[in-house]
């Protein structure tokens, strides 16, 4: 079987980048070993970011200002006006909420208009907020940043890119044929004792972080740091809700919703809390959880929800000790692209920039023939990973008290 590019791994950056080469009429396939968006993208909190979050310090950092375009090109895909059409996607709010614990009431509002955001924060009436921001004292802004159920993006590229989407096993299921000069001339996957050989004139590794293994696998210096997370998860009979509490010049803690399928609500707790959960066990990250959720939202009540946690990291190009890259990083060694997107509001991004270095370092255009892949057509479509709180085996009180499977608190005491 032969392709122009071969893109290993179904993350958001993988997936919207094999939708860009194959509308621009480059023959690619991707190939991903457990399930599309495995890893970071499923857990995303599905934030399509303008930039205020990035320039909170008062600065318009690289991050900021790259990132301010973003929105508006998420917006007309999501809507259906630009390619990838990705209208079916579940947009679970056409905006977040942003207010604050200290008294620095109207730094955001005044950055967002120094800064030139394309995408300010609006300070909104006492009687337009939403009933959870009812006791918070201070401003309550609303930032126009659309909110997205990662789950259900996954599932709009999956039906869209099918044909072209091939699972391989987990372990061994890709094998590199790395030529001495340390291009990579062909591929052979596996998956379920099938095989197959592709040769390939370039490789995309977008496979998170597994970037660093493929690095290696491929005889070159792996260049990635990984930051870690600690997730807070909490469930029950919350609202839909999606915002970003600032303390100073942090997030103290950002808030997304998605539904469950028992009619009931699950909300991601991000932000700094996930920072500090870093070396904590469950119950302490819970316990801490419980306790900003009162200080930042006094009017919710949690004595009937359920909170569980999960670590996470996030793969990065390496950058200076201690720092962070702000912009889509992409790494070129002979015919191989390694990727990390930084943020899922990048993924538009990285495969315009992969599309160009394609077609100007490797010379490959447009096909005018139809690509017969018949004989790939028996083989399996990878399924869209599931999301953390569907992963979560124990679900904990606020006061990070275990609870039993069927989610009621057990009647007994916990033996000491
Ligand atoms: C908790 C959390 C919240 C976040 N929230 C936001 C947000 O609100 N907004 C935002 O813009 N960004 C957010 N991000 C960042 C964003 O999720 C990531 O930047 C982005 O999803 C990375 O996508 P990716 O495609 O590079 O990698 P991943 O999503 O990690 O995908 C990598 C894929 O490669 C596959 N793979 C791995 N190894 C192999 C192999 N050997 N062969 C084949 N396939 C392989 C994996 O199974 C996986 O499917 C968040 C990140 C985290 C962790």
């Amino acid at each position: 079987m032969e392709a122009d590019v071969v893109i290993i791994g179904g993350g958001i950056a993988g997936l919207w980048t094999l939708d860009e080469l194959l509308r621009h009429g480059v023959r690619a396939l991707l190939l991903e070993n457990r399930a599309l968006g495995f890893g970071q993208t499923i857990s995303s909190q599905g934030i399509i970011h303008g930039g205020l979050k990035y320039s909170l310090k008062g600065v318009l950092t690289a991050s900021a200002d790259e990132i301010r375009e973003m929105p508006l090109v998420w917006r007309e895909c999501l809507s259906g006006q630009r390619e990838p059409n990705l209208s079916k996607t579940d947009v679970r709010s056409h905006c977040c909420y942003l207010w604050q614990t200290r008294a620095l009431s109207s730094q955001a509002g005044m950055l967002g208009a120094q800064l030139n955001l394309r995408i300010k924060p609006k300070n909104i009436p006492d009687h337009h907020r939403p009933e959870i921001l009812r006791d918070t004292p201070g401003h309550v802004y609303q930032l126009d940043e659309q909110v997205l159920s990662p789950r259900s993006l996954l599932n709009s590229f999956r039906s869209r890119l099918s044909p072209y989407l091939l699972q391989v096993d987990e372990t061994d299921g890709v094998q590199l044929q790395v030529e001495k000069t340390g291009a990579i001339s062909a591929i052979t996957i596996r998956h379920d004792n099938r095989e197959e050989t592709i040769t390939c004139r370039a490789v995309m590794m977008s496979a998170g972080v597994s970037n660093a293994l493929l690095s290696e696998q491929s005889g070159r210096k792996q260049s990635m740091q990984l930051r870690p997370l600690h997730m807070a998860m909490v469930k029950g009979p919350l609202p839909m809700f999606q915002g970003h509490c600032i303390d100073g010049a942090k997030t103290r803690m950002t808030i997304t919703s998605e539904y469950l399928e028992d009619g009931e609500t699950v909300w991601q707790l991000g932000g700094n809390i996930a920072e500090q959960g870093i070396g904590q066990t469950s119950e302490d990250l819970i316990r801490f959880a419980a306790r900003e959720l009162n200080q930042i939202l006094p009017a919710l009540d949690l004595s009937n929800l359920e909170f569980a946690t999960y670590l996470i990291d996030r793969a990065e190009r390496k950058v200076k000790l201690g720092m962070r890259p702000d912009t889509p990083q992409i790494l070129k060694h002979k015919n191989i692209l390694t990727c990390w997107p930084t943020k899922l509001a990048f993924a538009p991004r990285v495969a315009e920039r992969i599309q160009k270095l394609i077609q100007k370092e490797f010379g490959i255009e447009k096909h005018s023939e139809e690509w017969d892949i018949a004989p790939l057509s028996e083989w399996k479509t990878p399924d869209v990973a599931a999301p953390p709180w569907s992963r979560a085996e124990v679900w904990y009180d606020a006061q990070g008290q275990s609870l039993s499977a069927s989610g009621t608190q057990t009647p007994f005491k916990q033996a000491s």
